[in-house]
Order: structure tokens, then C-alpha cells, then sequence
């Protein structure tokens, strides 16, 4: 592993040779290795030495990173630039003109890196501003410090541990388990009503979820309604001591069609949150979902990034029965996408894999 001044060295170095061969009209974008000996340092300061000032701002250009917000499974040109930026700064990664998983595990290792960056594994404007930032600065970055490269693990014949817990586009269910020791860094209080006082860890959400929960509570105040939380993260732990107990009272099938093993429940994401309202008696039951209040979050919760995870007539795809109260955070593209088209998170990202 290379230390912090060597990478700072390097930086430096690649960006002189950058200048450097533009003044050759060289289109070295592409290249997507930083010098890393001493003879390409001292052969990049010598052409540095005859190279006029004006070409640097054809240079500059270069480095403009993509304006759009990008998620997984996007592609094209920009996707490229964005990957180019990335193995700058170490990422290695390989430039695919597509959004794909390493690039998804990139972003994410570095917003958890990054002070003030939602953690998401999507790309958007906050992001870009770190990483121009940290681009301009030659400021250095310890790839896979946050979130280290590694890849599914089978559980067993049937459920792979998933890779990357903290992108918002995760996948989490009867076949994609989380890490056992997943507790996510960024769990913060929503502040939301809850029809209990206790500080109890269930009302903790991940930040970006929160914070989307907290806005979404608020507009449908504005409309006069009786929203509730109910709950939200759950610890490992807490779930196989949960699942455990249904088991015992349902047996061990019927407990898999409401309730998840430990490791498959959405709830150890952070991204979660079952919400109710007094017309049914703050339960989690499918009659929420005729009330006011259920009615108005299956039109509006995608505007918020928030999906019915487990809607009506899905279940051989979700393999849960219909909880119009359990809502997943996924960012607002993928949510309104969902919602819209009437799919399932599993039908969207199948398609978004395909690609
Ligand atoms: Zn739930």
C-alpha cells in the first residue's frame, strides 16, 4: 500500500504530465494509470518546463466532472469521466462507460470517507463538489478504508451476504442476506411521531432515509394527516431473537411469509421504516392501507425516495405478503420509477442488471 506522501507525489506528477501532453495535443485521458515511478516524475517536470500557461485550461476541462445525478446501472460518456476521476484518486476500478457495482462500491467508500456526504453509493451534486474538492487539492484517499472490496459470499444454497450494505439500492431479502456484524455508522433519531415515548433503538433510521422520512411527515401534516412511525432499524440480534419466537408460535414456514431470518430483514438496513396510523389503531396491518393515510403514501411516498416495498399481488417475487406499512428508502429516481411502473425493487434492479 502506498503511503499518503508518495500518493500526494503522484498526483502532483500525473497532473504535470496531463498538462504536459495536452501541449502535444495528446488525448492522455484515457490513460488510466498515474505515473508511478520516479523516471515518468522527472520526464513529465522537464516537458512541464516548455509548456505554455494557456493550455492548461483545455486541461481543466478535462477534469469537469459529470453535472447529473448517477446511480447504478446508468451509462454513457459520463459515466466514464466520473470512473477516470475515481482511479485518479486510486479507485482500481476499470472504466466501463457503466454504472456497475465497483463503481457503486467506489462512491459509497468514498462518501463514507467524506465527512457531511450522505452515504448512498449514487453520485449527485454533494459528491461531486468532495470529490472536484479533493481532485483540486491533491488531497489523497485510502480506497476500500470506508468500505473494503470484497465480494458476495454464499450463505448457503440459497442466500449470497451481499457485498455493499450501504448503498441505498441494495437488495435485501430472502435470497441477499446482510453481514451479520452490519450496523450501519449513520443511524440517527428521525424526528417523527411515534405513537410510543420510549427512546427505543427502532425509531433510528440511516441519515438519508431520516432525513426523507422527516420531510415526507411533514408535507403530509400539511395535507392533514395522522402518519405514525412505527419502526425502523433492528439489530441482528434483535430480529433472530423476533424471528425465533414467531417460529415457535407459527412454525418455521409460515414465520418466513411475515417475518425475515436474521441478516434478511430489510430492518437491519437503516433504510427501512413501518409506519401506521390511529385509524387502525397504530397496528401494521393491510387495512392501513385503505386509510387516508396509506392511500396518500402510495402516491406520494416515491417523491420522498420511498417505495411500498412489499405491494399487493408480488408476493412470489418479494416473498412477503402485502404490508402497505413497510417503506424502504431507495432515492427518489429509483423510487418514482417503481412506483410508477408498479414494480417490485427486485423487477427494477433485475432489469438495471441486464443492461
Ligand atoms: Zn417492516
Amino acid at each position: 500500500m502506498l503511503n499518503r506522501n508518495v500518493l500526494t507525489i503522484l498526483l502532483i506528477s500525473s497532473f504535470i504530465v496531463l498538462l504536459a501532453a495536452c501541449s502535444q495535443n495528446t488525448d492522455v485521458s484515457v490513460d488510466n494509470n498515474p505515473p508511478n515511478t520516479i523516471t515518468d516524475n522527472e520526464s513529465a517536470k522537464e516537458q512541464d518546463d516548455e509548456e505554455p500557461e494557456e493550455d492548461s485550461v483545455v486541461e481543466e476541462e478535462e477534469l469537469v466532472l459529470p453535472s447529473q445525478e448517477l446511480q447504478k446501472g446508468d451509462q454513457g460518456e459520463e459515466i466514464l469521466l466520473l470512473q477516470k476521476a475515481l482511479i485518479k484518486l486510486g479507485y482500481e476500478i476499470s472504466p466501463s462507460n457503466v454504472y456497475d457495482s465497483e463503481t457503486v462500491w467506489a462512491i459509497t467508500d468514498f462518501q463514507i470517507q467524506t465527512e457531511k456526504l450522505f452515504i448512498t453509493g449514487i453520485y449527485d451534486e454533494p459528491t461531486r463538489t468532495a470529490l472536484e474538492e479533493l481532485l483540486e487539492k491533491e488531497k489523497t484517499i485510502t480506497p476500500g478504508e470506508g468500505l473494503p472490496l470484497i465480494e458476495e459470499e454464499n450463505l448457503d444454497e440459497d442466500t449470497v451476504v451481499i457485498a455493499n450494505p450501504y448503498e441505498v439500492l441494495s437488495l435485501v431479502n430472502k435470497q441477499h442476506a446482510l453481514p451479520k456484524d452490519y450496523v450501519p455508522s449513520d443511524l440517527v433519531y428521525p424526528e417523527v411521531r411515534f405513537p410510543f415515548v420510549e427512546e427505543l433503538p427502532k425509531r433510528q433510521m440511516r441519515k438519508i432515509a431520516a432525513e426523507a422520512l422527516e420531510k415526507m411527515f411533514a408535507d403530509a401534516d400539511l395535507e392533514s394527516l395522522d402518519l405514525f412511525a412505527q419502526s425502523g432499524y433492528r439489530s441482528y440480534e434483535r430480529q433472530d431473537v423476533l424471528f425465533a419466537s414467531y417460529v415457535s408460535n407459527h412454525g418455521e414456514e409460515e414465520a418466513n411469509t411475515f417475518s425475515a431470518r436474521p441478516g434478511e430483514s430489510e430492518h437491519q438496513s437503516g433504510l427501512t421504516m413501518d409506519v401506521t396510523s390511529p385509524h387502525v389503531n397504530y397496528a401494521l396491518v393491510v387495512e392501513f392501507g385503505e386509510t387516508e393515510e396509506g392511500i396518500w403514501l402510495e402516491e406520494h411516498a416515491a417523491e420522498y425516495g420511498f417505495i411500498i416495498r412489499y405491494p399487493k399481488g408480488k408476493e412470489a417475487i418479494t416473498g412477503y405478503q402485502y404490508e402497505p406499512w413497510h417503506l424502504r428508502y431507495v432515492g427518489v429516481k429509483a423510487a418514482k420509477e417503481i412506483m410508477e411502473r408498479g414494480i417490485t425493487l427486485e423487477e427494477y434492479l433485475e432489469e438495471l442488471l441486464e443492461i
